[in-house]
């Protein structure tokens, strides 16, 4: 498991969590950014950064659904890109995807489901 980050992202993509990861797994896309499950190790720092509190510790998020669509941003092959993100080793050499999932993308930004 990992840390995850939730609805409440979209479209406030501050990054004050990008800066505390010790292992820089906080991977940006166009509406919200996404923990790499693969590179995350759980040291719980950037929770309190995130001042919408979007970010939830493994198994802990009110929406179970974040946390398979944070996986699904690195395995599934995002709009306009050829391959999976994978695990690239780290956000800030990889840059923004300029993609989000389905679900990130379509999400209505009220809190409602799409
Ligand atoms: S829990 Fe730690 S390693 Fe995981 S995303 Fe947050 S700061 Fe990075
Ligand atoms: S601090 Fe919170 S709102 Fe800002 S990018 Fe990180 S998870 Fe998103």
């Amino acid at each position: 498991m990992a840390y995850v980050i939730t609805e409440r992202c979209i479209d406030e993509l501050d990054g004050s969590c990008v800066s505390c990861c010790p292992v820089d797994c906080i991977y940006e896309g166009l509406r919200k950014r996404y923990i790499n499950p693969d590179e995350c190790i759980d040291c719980g720092a950037c929770l309190p950064e995130c001042p919408v509190d979007a970010i939830y510790a493994p198994n802990e998020a009110p929406d179970p659904v974040w946390e398979a669509d944070n996986a699904a941003f690195f395995t599934q092959v995002l709009p306009g890109r050829d391959a999976p993100l994978g695990s690239p080793g780290g956000a800030e050499a990889t840059g923004p995807a300029g993609a989000d999932t389905p679900l990130a993308a379509s999400w209505g930004g009220t809190g409602d489901a799409p």
